[in-house]
């Protein structure tokens, strides 16, 4: 009798072991599955992250090979910037900085030896793009056909009370031209 409870008592603890194991094996699966879920899903999100990076790279590198313009007189160099005057482009060993204009180092002695006087200063959002775009035309014929020199400079100013930045385009030209530029001016304006 007692064997017999003892048999009972044995197959039922191996019973409720196999239970166990079971539920735990289960368990572990369902953690091992998530897991490898979590982990497939990152690899997917860093494979974006490199992708995206990778077109960003490219887009930037695309940019910046088209913006890059050579020395009008070296061509095997890298352009730094446009002359206020002649508006080509010079690259570091040609260009000088006068007053805030960049300025060819060959019209040095034409920017020294001016006297500059202020023509005006037009608020970029009142001339609009298309008005812009004539006075720089004008100030680039002026130069090529009269050796006319227009100084042309971009400033900006924060408007406080409209918390955003605007911007100017201040004009100056040699006391000599004053009027007939200026008449030029505003026959655009
Ligand atoms: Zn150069």
């Amino acid at each position: 009798m007692t064997e017999k409870i003892l048999l009972g008592l044995i197959v039922f603890l191996v019973f409720v072991l196999v239970i166990v194991l079971g539920i735990f094996s289960y368990m572990l699966f369902k953690m091992f599955q998530k897991q490898n879920f979590i982990s497939e899903s990152t690899e997917t999100k860093n494979y974006h992250d490199d992708a995206r990076l990778k077109i960003e790279q490219f887009k930037n590198e695309y940019a910046e090979k088209q913006n890059q313009n050579f020395c009008v007189d070296h061509s095997e160099l890298p352009a730094q910037g446009n002359c206020s005057i002649s508006d080509e482009a010079y690259c570091e060993l040609c260009l000088t900085k006068q007053d805030d204009f960049k300025i060819a180092r060959k019209y040095l002695n034409l920017y020294l030896d001016s006297k500059w006087q202020e023509l005006g200063i037009y608020h970029l959002e009142d001339l609009g793009a298309d008005r812009l775009n004539e006075i720089l035309k004008m100030k680039k014929s002026i130069w090529q056909k009269e050796q006319v020199p227009v100084l042309g400079q971009r400033q900006f100013k924060i408007n406080v009370e409209h918390d955003k930045v605007e911007e100017y385009l201040c004009i100056k030209v040699r006391e000599q031209d004053f009027e007939r530029t200026q008449s030029l001016i505003q026959k655009i304006i």
